[in-house]
């Protein structure tokens, strides 16, 4: 019941917010994110900032990895990633399953990669084929993949990509900024050098923190440049020392760290340690379950076109016919917040529900309840379809 947490009853209360990041918070975290601000050099904050950088480690399954954590979005994340060990001239491989891999290219183009671009169908994954036939042409030096596209709901095989990158020598670059905390990735198993991600998504906390974890071959890459990263903020030179500073509980300082937002994320990821890893993706999947059984009963048409590439942290779903986007704004109505499409192929045929962090029955039946009655239908048989995969 994460919506009904207002403190005073005579508040209306806050419509439950299912989009793919901002999402809903926990107490704690919010508790966290309410306080006054500490000193960056408080115990408390080093503590927690100490705290924080080791749970990533397992929450990104990198036991080898570096995490870097720092006041941003996502989109300084995937620059933080590109920046740090592409340099001018380097080439690129991108597999493009939809807006977020389109912003990718252009990231690292602007610092200076050729890329290469593998597309797919809307709502498709580019076959393995042809992803280990542009990386055989291109011999590049990353290869990046966007886990699960936010735009098209669309799951990548990171596991595969990042062996065809390995076979060929070339890093491995994940943005799992809808993934990370909610799909499984084991970074270190799977061979994928550099993940990244942002605070609100299935990590739990309000948006504000870019999230790097650079493993061995990604930090050998920045260590081998030629040239410094054309960012100063983002340089991995200047924040290496202050996270291994504060993960020892020894602050140092290189720029004021968001100090509320890296208390709200160590109770986030305190909550994630609790539930562990692998209960909580296989609650994401078992959600996702729930949610898709409820969406095919009442005849809505995923954008994904495959089950197996389908993420299990949002759904992607087209508008059933005579219907348009105006649904989003009839289901706020109903109490819950749901995103309209992103996608430029499709923006207006589509729209999307996020199903990240601590979703629950609770949250499913709000939610499939409230596009059930904006659709003009009765609940009931899309209520019994989700629980029906409890
Ligand atoms: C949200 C998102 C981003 C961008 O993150 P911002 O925090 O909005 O900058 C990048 N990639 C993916 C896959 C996302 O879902």
């Amino acid at each position: 019941m994460l919506h009904a947490m207002t403190k005073d009853s005579t508040e209306p209360k806050a419509p439950l917010l299912m989009i793919p990041g901002p999402i809903e918070v926990e107490a704690p975290v919010l508790a966290a994110m309410g306080a006054p601000p500490l000193s960056h050099l408080d115990p408390r904050l080093v503590a927690a900032f100490s705290r924080a950088l080791t749970l990533l480690r397992d929450v990104f399954l990198a036991p080898d990895g570096q995490p870097l954590v720092v006041a941003g979005s996502g989109t300084l994340a995937m620059e933080m990633a590109v920046a740090n060990v592409v340099e001018r001239g380097d080439r690129a491989v991108v597999v493009d399953t939809g807006y977020f891999s389109a912003r990718m290219a252009r990231v690292l183009e602007r610092h200076g990669a050729q890329v290469t671009v593998v597309g797919a169908e809307l709502g498709e994954v580019p076959t393995l084929d042809a992803i280990e036939g542009a990386v055989r042409g291109a011999r590049p030096k990353v290869v990046t993949v966007t886990h699960v596209d936010t735009s098209t709901g669309v799951l990548a095989p990171v596991r595969e990509i990042a062996a065809i990158a390995g076979a060929h020598g070339a890093l491995s670059l994940v943005d799992g900024v809808c993934s990370v905390g909610g799909e499984a990735l084991d970074m270190a198993a799977w061979g994928v050098d550099l993940a990244l991600t942002a605070s609100q998504k299935a990590l739990g906390a309000p948006p504000g923190l870019a999230i790097v974890m650079a493993r061995p071959r990604a930090m050998e890459a920045h260590r081998a440049r030629k040239t410094p990263p054309a960012s100063f903020y983002a340089d991995f030179a200047e924040w290496l020392p202050i996270m291994k500073a504060y993960e020892a509980k020894t602050p140092a300082y290189f720029a004021t760290p968001p100090v509320n937002l890296i208390m709200a994320l160590e109770a986030s990821l305190a909550s994630i340690a609790r539930e562990g890893m692998a209960a909580r993706v296989a609650r994401h999947a078992h959600v996702a379950k729930a949610m898709r059984a409820a969406w095919t009963q009442m005849g809505l048409r995923s954008l994904p076109r495959q089950a197996s590439s389908s993420a299990h942290t949002l759904s992607a779903l087209y508008y059933p016919d005579g219907v348009d986007a105006s649904l989003v704004a009839r289901v706020r109505d109903e109490g819950v917040v749901i995103a309209g499409g992103l996608h430029p192929e499709a923006r207006t045929k589509y729209f999307r529900v996020g199903h990240m962090g601590n979703t629950g029955d609770a949250e499913i039946a709000t939610t499939v309840s409230a596009i059930a009655r904006a659709l003009g239908k009765d609940p009931a048989g899309a209520l019994a379809a989700a629980r029906s995969q409890a």
